[in-house]
């Protein structure tokens, strides 16, 4: 079976390395917050060129603690896509939070900002944009409604980091950055992915950087002392030293990514049925995931047709999020066209950094025999 990611072979070609960085660690027995970790807090903070990065234990915890630092009271809305992986959400009815979910744009797949204007009442308080497999949200509208209404951002950049967002006027930030907070994963099949859990937070702001080191922490300013009700959520030094080995190559597993799904979009060009994910002019990719649309209603026929041929391929996401039963009670009623057809019609196909010409020729092969091009 072709996998969807091939983690055997880039850990294979970076092994060396990694084994390096990890037996420093065992060496030193600096589990917990060793010199490692600081180190990769660094590194990522002046690849992002942002103030402050935070090492927490997973990126859920990213965002939830996220949520936790901005001081918002029980019952406060906050605007999500309701096209999304499910912890963008979760974390904010599990602190009492009101996640409202609003549709998205069928042919970026990332949030609609007409419809989070719409969404925006009184009780809004923040709005959490997902660059959703790789590709920046149209941050330059958000953050405009952002400070019009006085809301936060948190960016969820669990997908895209390295990713960048193109201002007008050319110049370039990486997506994460942007907001008032950025959150990330580095979950092993993330395009930065450590041995197990991890994930981080990302600021500029000096004050919030604190209180979100503090709420990680037990709410600890120093010890033993408990000055507000925190967590304990930390990236261990051993999957900081595998980062701190990777993070060296993002930029080339990204350029990587980016030539299969070039690959793709060139050879699936040919297809009627399929429709490409588009690109906006602001965004770079850093393809995450590789999704099309197969507009013709036979998406699961192709994917049973594809695991037939050995090629595996996934379905993110499925079902709306306010179809899902935890979901349902923060729903208004109406429906969002554009995520309800997306679930529909999204399909993705394997993409990482090892993909050989041969087999991804293999992958569009049997794509193209399906829908007999
Ligand atoms: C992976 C992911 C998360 C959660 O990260 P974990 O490390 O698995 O907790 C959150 N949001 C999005 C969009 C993701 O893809």
């Amino acid at each position: 079976m072709i996998p969807m990611v091939d983690l055997k072979s880039l850990n294979a070609r970076l092994k060396p390395a990694i084994d390096d960085a990890m037996h420093t660690v065992i060496s030193e027995a600096s589990f917990i917050k060793g010199p490692s970790l600081r180190e990769f807090e660094e590194n990522l903070a002046s690849y992002l060129n942002v103030k402050h990065v935070i090492g927490v234990a997973n990126g859920t915890d990213a965002l939830q603690i996220a949520m936790m630092a901005l001081g918002l009271k029980i019952g406060d809305e906050v605007i999500v896509p309701s096209f999304t992986y499910v912890a963008t959400a979760e974390v904010i009815g599990l602190l009492g939070l009101t996640p409202v979910m609003v549709d998205v744009d069928i042919n970026t797949y990332n949030i609609d900002v007409k419809q989070v204007q719409a969404a925006i009442t009184s009780n809004t308080k923040a709005i959490v944009p997902v660059h959703l497999y790789g590709q920046s949200a149209p941050m330059l509208e958000i953050m405009e409604l952002a400070k019009k209404n006085n809301l936060f951002v948190v960016e969820d950049n669990a997908q895209a980091i390295g990713g960048d967002y193109t201002y007008i006027d050319g110049e370039q930030v990486k997506t994460g950055t942007i907001g008032d907070i950025g959150c990330t994963s580095f979950f092993p099949s993330k395009n930065l992915g450590c041995f197990g859990d991890g994930g981080a937070i990302f600021t500029n702001n000096d004050d919030l950087a604190q209180k979100i080191r503090m709420i990680a922490n037990h709410g600890q300013p120093k010890k033993y002392v408990h000055t507000i009700l925190g967590v304990n959520s930390r990236l261990d030094t051993l999957q900081a030293a595998v980062l701190n080995v990777k993070l060296k190559h993002l930029d080339d597993f990204a350029e990587r990514r980016q030539a299969v799904a070039h690959r793709y979009n060139v050879e699936l060009d040919e297809v009627d049925e399929i429709v490409c994910q588009k690109v906006a002019n602001y965004s770079s990719h850093v393809y995450h995931q590789y999704t099309v649309r197969i507009t013709n209603g036979k998406r699961d026929d192709l994917q049973a047709y594809l695991k037939a041929q050995g090629v595996s391929s996934k379905i993110y996401y499925p079902t709306p999020l306010y179809k899902q039963e935890a979901f349902k009670s923060y729903h208004d009623g109406r429906t969002h066209k554009g995520t309800e057809q997306l679930c529909k019609e999204v399909i993705s196909f394997p993409i990482h950094t090892e993909m050989t010409a041969e087999v991804q020729s293999y992958i569009i092969k049997s794509i193209k025999t399906f829908f007999r091009v």
